[in-house]
């Protein structure tokens, strides 16, 4: 699911060059290692299973990260310009989507609590930035 509260109606085209494939390649070799690990952490994933199916980094302008019904999560190229913390409060937000496709109150009860209860203090923090 997206992030719809930042979603905005842009007619750019997407910005593409040596800067975008500079960060495709950095978030390629960043991004799959930390869902993992944060995966492993939360519980989302061990040694024999993993809830999630494939990654895809994603270069696009309306979210900063998906989650498929197949479990395929899509992230942004764009997260690896975003402070540390909510990179990850991205990453743990789409991985709470494996298990509730909305964002219900399981959906934010889950993620607040992955959070250690700041979820609300990273949503408004994340609205300062746009992709
Ligand atoms: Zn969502």
């Amino acid at each position: 699911m997206i992030f719809k509260f930042i979603y905005r109606r842009r007619r750019r085209p997407k910005p593409s060059g040596p800067e975008i494939e500079r960060l495709r390649a950095e978030a390629k070799a960043f991004l799959p290692d930390r869902l993992r690990e944060l995966a492993v952490q939360k519980g989302f994933a061990d040694g024999s299973h993993c809830e999630y199916r494939r990654i895809f980094i994603k270069n696009n302008l309306t979210n900063w990260g998906s989650c498929s019904s197949k479990g395929n999560i899509n992230l942004n190229l764009r997260l690896m310009l975003l402070p540390e913390h909510l990179r990850d409060y991205v990453i743990l937000h789409e991985l709470c989507h494996l298990r509730y496709p909305n964002h219900g109150k399981e959906f934010h009860s889950l993620l607040n609590s992955l959070c250690n209860g700041q979820e609300k203090q990273l949503r408004e923090e994340l609205r300062g930035y746009h992709t």
